[in-house]
């Protein structure tokens, strides 16, 4: 995966008129056949003709503004034409070459400061993106291996592209203080795909009943503040999809448990009052599936409950 870089600089209008809005498929067929016909339109940019680069779909571009990314998108094919240079930005910038035109199927907009980015790149502070350039094989790979802890979109192009086992590997590629937010992040982002996949319902495994995924959260089992290295990288066992409609909070809060047959059971503490009471009393007894799998945690989890009791 090549890495472009671009700064905007002049050509803002040019930007505007076809990066931040887009171009129907229609005005670029007249001149270039897409042969996927699902896609309606794209983003696009032109470079000078004279430019070698052999561009790869999925590559990424990124376009700087003024010191600072501003987006960057996923290249989805490149040709040559001349005429559709024309089109798109001739009444702009006349006469100019923009005749090699990257089409852009996929923009995430951005506000990473180009002296963050010369940083996780290694490339010195005073760096300025001036022409159109691309990355060397080096800063490539340090940017992506940084730039996906910085950014859950980039995240995703980076799963869709190499895959989970690629992002999990770089999970705890870091940890240093600074980066313990960030860490979490991903964290979060990767319990939710593993537990949600590409699921748009799932059952809580609390009250069994089926809900939206957004309404479901990739609850620790165990706490995550008592969880060692190991166990937050369990990533298949450690959470268990809980609903925001009380049975993640309720588990959160110690005021139930998972009992050694797998069953939710009620803690009376000083929280309880008539109408939790009441809530508690629907989930009751209820079978926990994902017992079976998370014992160890659930186990755990209720033992504390005896401990401070
Ligand atoms: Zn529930």
């Amino acid at each position: 995966m090549n890495i472009y870089i671009t700064s905007i600089g002049s050509s803002i209008d040019n930007y505007n008129k076809t990066i931040k809005n887009k171009v129907n498929l229609n005005n670029i067929n007249k001149y270039y056949e897409i042969k996927d016909k699902s896609l309606k339109d794209f983003h696009i940019w032109g470079i000078p003709s004279l430019n070698n680069y052999n561009f790869y779909k999925n590559d990424i571009l990124i376009f700087v503004n003024k010191n600072f990314i501003i987006s960057y998108g996923t290249i989805y094919e490149s040709f040559n034409s001349n005429e559709l240079s024309n089109e798109l930005w001739n009444d702009v910038d006349e006469n100019k070459d923009f005749s090699k035109i990257i089409l852009i199927d996929n923009l995430i907009n951005s506000n990473f400061s180009i002296f963050n980015f010369n940083k996780i790149v290694k490339y010195g502070s005073g760096y300025r993106v001036r022409k159109f350039s691309k990355l060397n094989n080096e800063a490539a790979k340090e940017f992506i291996d940084k730039f996906l802890l910085i950014d859950e979109d980039f995240q995703k192009i980076i799963e869709s592209r190499f895959g989970n086992n690629y992002l999990e590997s770089r999970l705890y590629y870091e940890v240093t203080d600074k980066k313990v937010l960030t860490k979490i992040r991903l964290e979060q982002y990767q319990l939710r795909k593993n537990l949600f996949k590409d699921l748009n319902h799932q059952k809580c495994c609390i009250c069994n009943k089926t809900f939206p995924v957004d309404f479901l959260i990739a609850s620790h089992i165990k706490d995550r503040k008592d969880c060692i290295l190991e166990e937050r990288n369990d990533l298949y066992r450690i959470v268990a999809p809980m609903c925001v409609f009380g049975c993640d909070f309720l588990y959160g809060q110690k005021m139930i448990y998972v009992n050694i047959d797998g069953k939710v059971k009620i803690n009376f503490n000083n929280l309880m009052t008539d109408s939790i009471k009441e809530y508690m009393l629907t989930i009751e007894d209820n079978i926990v599936e994902n017992y079976k799998i998370s014992k160890n945690y659930f186990d755990f989890q209720s033992e504390q409950i005896k401990i401070h009791k």
